[in-house]
Order: structure tokens, then sequence, then C-alpha cells
């Protein structure tokens, strides 16, 4: 294995459960090369993780780490940060688990602003538990629970948190593997609400059911059907279904929620400080 990847990985936790082909361990890669070119301190970062075959990456990680429930890893984040203003927070995730039952702390973690990084890794299905349909899944996809052809619209995750007030929104995918490092790596510096949505690929549960077992047919498909955010202003909306529209999309200044907490607090201390003085 690379030296690169060897220093950040717990190497007696290797090799992960995650199926051959698996777009997971390309986002992983991708984390910690933008991670190691980001200057930032390893000691000062925590990696956070809710549940899914995704989420298992916080074990691998030879960072400190917190692998929660399923779903709450924004909120857990979240207090990690508004306790510790100073830390390097990363949520890795998984399309279930940050848009379905986590997508209400997704939605507010946006809105506030609090400086977090989220990568999510959107494979469109709950892998770890046999490929039920998620909130990202295509329309018209087979899955365990859409036998004829999923008849819902999924979720533009980037659309989402731009609009609940996000600081920094990009998207890439794993055949795009060496945008990875250089999106995330962005939304590691920016200080606000940085999302990065990374298209992969679930062979085992998505592809198989899909006509795309082999690992190579779904990163063809991945590839065929992304197309690049200046490509993607010319088109129609019924142009642009069901294509993954990929680049930096936000980013922005705003004020940051820790921030701008701790100087309430220096703003109180000051008032209490004059009040007493006057006693
Ligand atoms: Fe990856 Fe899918 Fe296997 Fe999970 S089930 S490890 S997402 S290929």
């Amino acid at each position: 294995m690379n030296k690169i990847y060897e220093d950040y990985y717990r190497m007696d936790k290797l090799p992960t459960i995650w199926c051959p082909g698996c777009g997971n361990g390309i986002v992983l890669n991708g984390f910690i090369e933008a991670f190691k070119n980001s200057g930032l301190d390893r000691k000062n970062t925590v990696i956070v993780s809710g549940i899914g075959c995704s989420s298992r990456s916080a074990l691998y990680l030879d960072f400190d780490t917190i692998h929660t429930t399923h779903g709450r890893a924004i909120a857990f984040a979240t207090g990690i940060k508004q306790s510790r203003p100073e830390l390097n927070v990363v949520v890795l995730t998984g399309d279930g688990d940050c848009s379905a039952i986590g997508g209400n702390h997704l939605i507010h973690a946006a809105r506030r602003n609090i400086d977090l990084t989220v990568i999510c890794y959107n494979n469109s299905t709950y892998g770890m538990t046999n490929g039920q349909y998620s909130p990202t899944t295509p329309t018209g996809s087979i899955t365990a629970t859409s036998m004829y052809g999923f008849m819902e619209s999924p979720f533009d995750l980037c659309k989402l948190v731009e609009a609940a007030g996000a600081t920094y929104v990009a998207r890439t995918t794993t055949y795009l593997a060496k945008m990875i490092p250089i999106l995330v790596k962005n939304a590691l510096l920016k200080k606000g609400f940085s999302f990065v949505d990374v298209i992969a690929q679930c062979p085992t549960y998505f592809g198989r059911r899909n006509k795309m077992s082999a690992p190579a047919d779904m990163m063809k498909w991945i590839r065929d059907n992304s197309v690049n955010k200046k490509q993607a202003e010319s088109m129609s909306e019924q142009e642009l279904a069901g294509k993954f529209v990929v680049g930096e999309f936000v980013n922005r200044e705003k004020p940051e929620l820790t921030a701008e907490y701790t100087k309430l607090i220096e703003r109180l201390k000051e008032k209490a400080g004059a009040d007493l003085a006057k006693v």
C-alpha cells in the first residue's frame, strides 16, 4: 500500500469489510489525500460517522474517531464542535445515513452554518442492509424495496444544503477520483458548513439489480451520466433528469456559528465585568 495511506489507516483493522469493487475505498483514499494536502493537524481533528457501509470508514482511520448511531453523525459532530470549537470536525456518512434518518440534522447544520466538513458517500442505496432505496436513488431503479422500479424523485443533496445555507458545496464521483482530494481539501479549509457529495458505486446491491453487477459497469454508468456544471447550464430540466452534475457549486462567506457564539460569550463576560464594577 502507498505510504501516504499507510500513515493514516489503522493497519490492524484492515482489510475492510467492503465488497471488491465498492466505491467506499476510493472516497476514503480521496479524503486521506485531501487531509494530508490540507496541512491540518491530525491531533486537532475528529472523524465522526454514523451507520452503514461507508460509515465503517471511521473505524479504519488512525485519527480520533467516533462511530455513532444511525443518522446521528451530524448531531454528534455538532456537539463536539460546539464544545471544542478549535477542533476540525469531519463527518463521513452515506446517503441513507445523512439524508433519510439524519436528514433534519443535515438541513439544520447547514442552516446554522456550523464549521463541519461533511463527505457523503452517495451510492443511492442502503448497502449494509441489502439494498433498499434511499432518498438519492434514481427514479426507475430496481432495489430491494422497489422491485418494479423506484417511483419517487431523488434528492439533489447539493441543492438541498445550498438552499439550507451551506458555505461550501461540491460534487464529484468515484470515476472522477482525482477531483475528490481537491474538493475535499477546499471543504476542509473552509470556515463554515461544507458538503462534498461523492457519487459512488455499490455493485453488490445497486449494481446487481440494475444490470451492472461488475464494478466497471457501474463506473461506466457513473461516467456516462455525469455532466459538469458548465454543460449543465445549457441543459433543460428534462435533459438533466438522472444526471449527476459535478463541480463546485457554492463557496461563500457567512458568519460561522461557533465563532459567533464565542463572540457572544466574550460580550457577556465583558458586560458582567462592567456590571460587577458598578456594585
Ligand atoms: Fe460497498 Fe455495496 Fe458492498 Fe456495502 S454492500 S460494501 S456499499 S458494494
